[in-house]
């Protein structure tokens, strides 16, 4: 790779709207939540979950980049307040996805984080306006996208010198079909190399599958990744969007308990902070997930 290749992405800033949102230099974090708001029910009933998980980032689409115009598009900005209600009530951070230009203010006044999706990564339009304004920016890889461009879109938004930019790496297509998309960790390791922006990885689209999350966890951690997306919902099954992706409540709970990486947030600001495991056992403790009259799956005997 040509030295001086990437501008404004090799600059380290000092960015506290980012740090406030993936935490100390160093800590991991989880990004969570359904791939789509469904109801108001559904978005309180995750985000007390995850909040009782240690999980700081609830996710949420509230406008769906479907590939099909007849599948559910999104509930628009009723799903956005649900997910500020959630916010204001759990104290989490809150990322949706902003697909048209147009929706940026709306946005910008509900969540925390703006994501651009993988089908978006190239739309210049929106990447130019995005740095004319504020709010970080989560951007996808583009499915076809090579990791130089995947840099370059980023830095259309950093060069507005205003949003801070954390990166997703969510597998490209190839020709493999046990998985959704091919996760290609190299990215993590490249951009780690080229640029001080961090990057997580986004397990459920990587993978379209939740058998094998957990190594994949393991190895996006080991590469260096910032942190991990993950679709939860209380019901896959009755899903309306990636529900054959998305983790219930005892499957997530049993990743992270799985999951031996999950004890990095060790320690920080001089306290330490549980282990993932020892918050699965004191929530397990407390109670653990309970039968509710909708049939949730309870945490043991889940799915
Ligand atoms: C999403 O995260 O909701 C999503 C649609 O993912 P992607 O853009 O990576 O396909
Ligand atoms: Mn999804």
């Amino acid at each position: 790779m040509p030295e001086g290749k990437f501008t404004h992405s090799i600059v380290k800033r000092n960015n506290p709207a980012l740090e406030m949102i993936l935490g100390a230099e160093g800590e991991k974090s989880l990004w969570c939540g359904p791939c789509a708001v469904e109801s108001r029910e559904q978005v309180l009933e995750t985000a007390a979950f995850l909040k009782s998980m240690g999980v700081r980032i609830l996710r949420g689409g509230a406008f769906k980049p479907r590939t099909s115009p007849r599948s559910f598009q999104g509930l628009g900005e009723k799903a956005l307040v649900w997910l500020a209600q959630a916010r204001e009530k759990y104290g989490l951070h809150v990322v949706s996805e902003v697909m048209d230009p147009a929706d940026i203010p709306l946005m910008a006044h509900y969540v925390d984080v703006l994501q651009i999706g993988a089908r978006n990564m190239q739309n210049y339009s929106l990447l130019k306006k995005l740095a004319r304004q504020d709010k970080p920016v989560l951007l996808k890889r583009g499915p076809a996208a090579t990791v130089e461009e995947f840099i370059l879109a980023a830095e259309y938004i950093l060069s507005g010198g205003r949003a801070g930019v954390i990166l997703c790496e969510r597998g490209i297509r190839t020709f493999e079909r046990y998985t959704r998309n091919t996760l290609d960790l190299s990215c993590v390791a490249l951009v780690k190399q080229f640029t001080y922006l961090p990057i997580i990885v986004d397990l459920s689209h990587s993978l379209g599958r939740k058998d094998i999350m957990a190594p994949l966890a393991r190895a996006a951690l080991a590469c260096g990744a910032d942190g991990l997306m993950m679709e939860v919902h209380p019901e896959p099954a009755k899903a309306l969007c990636d529900g054959q992706q998305s983790l219930d409540f005892a499957q997530f709970q049993a990743l992270l308990a799985e999951t031996g990486c999950f004890g990095f947030h060790g320690r920080k600001r001089g306290r330490v902070i549980p282990l993932w495991s020892s918050r699965v056992n004191a929530w397990n403790e407390a109670g653990g997930l309970r039968k509710t009259e909708n049939g949730t799956a309870g945490t043991k005997g889940g799915e």
